[in-house]
């Protein structure tokens, strides 16, 4: 017997309630000013921080809320819904997300003692290093080495985009134990490290350099530099070579969790763009009473709805321990693309006012493009669902 039950759980709607108590005293003004000012939100992280909407995954015994992915998912589309939209809601995912939801699978008795009370009030932040220049979306080739040494590892090697840094006491850093070439199969030889980024920038053996970027910039991502960095062997998350593991649960929840902030900026979107057709009138009538303007964003609509069902599908199997690899990215690749979609209709229903930066709509519009490249392409998704979904040969 099937039950289908499409009511969020009381715990969601608690978590939405919440969050968005506290985005109600920010509004879209605020969120341009942190943009154009490239500054972290801090009035509305402190508040996150205060209510305990950090530490919703960190299970009670460490003193959070002993939630799961999906709520996070709900705190995320409700931040970035507010007006936050894409760019800023990865603020929330870094450490909620990255951070409290890894350690709580993965970490050891003494991580999870260490990190999660902290991780529960904001007292530490986070961030997550995968990506390398010469890898891309190659992740399994990754070069950046872990050599062993005594009861350290040593670390070289370099890492881009890396986002959070500035601000993240701990990384959860992804390195080689055994090289790409020699790795049978090819996801053995991963080891996840808890990096402690103060101590290892103070010893001048990590150092990083922000990208200049055309939107997101309430966070700076950067290029990361690792210099014979010692870490000590206890901070290694989950076994040593068998850091896939460790990684498809991060990555999973990380799709699931964008596609739940892009999904929050195409809602935003989708409502400056009726507010606005609703409001100006052009040869004498309401733009929005043109169908040309009108059916795009209904069509915007449809697609925010489907994409929400399967978002919380996926983040309702994660919770479950159940496989979720097609539901997160079939969720991923559709919410970005009703974001995208959703961006690029509040553009041209504001006609000429859509290029004043006076109006949200260009932010929305860079941050709704992040979507479809970060943290994993469209091509790549799509790559996934053809191979892993349908059973297609890999063309790669
Ligand atoms: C704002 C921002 C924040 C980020 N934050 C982080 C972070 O915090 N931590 C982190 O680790 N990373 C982060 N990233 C990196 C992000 O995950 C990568 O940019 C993304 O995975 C794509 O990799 P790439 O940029 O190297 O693109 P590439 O791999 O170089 O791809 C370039 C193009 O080629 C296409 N392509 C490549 N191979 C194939 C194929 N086999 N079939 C079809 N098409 C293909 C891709 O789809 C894409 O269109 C961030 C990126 C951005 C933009």
């Amino acid at each position: 017997m099937i039950t289908v039950d499409f009511t969020l759980p009381e715990s969601a709607r608690g978590v939405q309630e919440g969050i968005a108590a506290i985005c109600s005293r920010y509004d879209m003004d605020y969120w341009q000013r942190c943009e154009a000012e490239k500054r972290w939100p801090e009035e509305v992280w402190a508040e996150l921080a205060k209510g305990g909407w950090l530490g919703l995954a960190v299970p009670e015994e460490y003193g959070g809320a002993g939630q799961g992915l999906l709520e996070l998912a709900v705190a995320t589309e409700t931040l970035s819904a507010s007006g936050s939209a894409g760019g800023s809601a990865f603020t929330y995912v870094l450490t909620p997300g990255f951070g409290a939801l890894t350690v709580t699978r993965h970490g050891s008795a003494q991580q999870k003692q260490a990190l999660l009370p902290k991780l529960a009030t904001g007292g530490i932040e986070t961030c997550f290093a995968l990506t390398e220049p010469d890898a891309g979306s190659n992740s399994l080739a990754i070069s950046t080495f872990a050599r062993r040494d005594g009861g350290e590892y040593v670390v070289n090697g370099q890492k881009i985009w890396i986002t959070g840094v500035q601000r993240a006491t701990w990384m959860l850093l992804v390195t080689r134990t055994v090289p790409a070439a020699e790795a049978r199969p090819r996801t053995h030889g991963l080891t996840v490290f808890l990096v402690n980024v103060p101590e290892a920038v103070a010893a001048g053996r990590l150092s990083y350099r922000p990208i200049p970027k055309m939107g997101a910039n309430t966070t700076p991502s950067n290029m990361v530099f690792f210099d014979d960095l010692r870490v000590p062997a206890e901070n290694v998350l989950g076994e040593v070579d068998q850091g896939a593991v460790v990684l498809w649960d991060i990555l999973n929840p990380e799709r699931i969790l964008l596609a739940a902030s892009a999904l929050g900026g195409a809602e935003v979107a989708l409502r400056v763009a009726v507010s606005y057709a609703r409001e100006r009138e052009v040869f004498g009538r309401p733009i929005g009473a043109n169908q040309a303007i009108a059916f795009p964003l209904a069509q915007v609509k449809a697609k925010i709805e489907l994409a929400r069902l399967m978002l919380y599908k996926a983040a309702w199997l994660f919770d479950r321990h159940l496989p979720c690899g097609a539901e997160a990215n079939i969720a991923k690749l559709t919410a970005s693309q009703a974001a995208w979609e959703a961006a690029d209709r509040a553009f041209q229903t504001h006609g000429g006012m859509a290029y004043s930066l006076e109006y949200p709509v260009a932010r929305l519009l860079a941050d709704a493009r992040i979507g479809k490249v970060a943290p994993v392409t469209e091509e790549l998704l799509l790559n996934h669902i053809a191979t892993q979904v349908l059973g297609l040969p890999r063309s790669f």
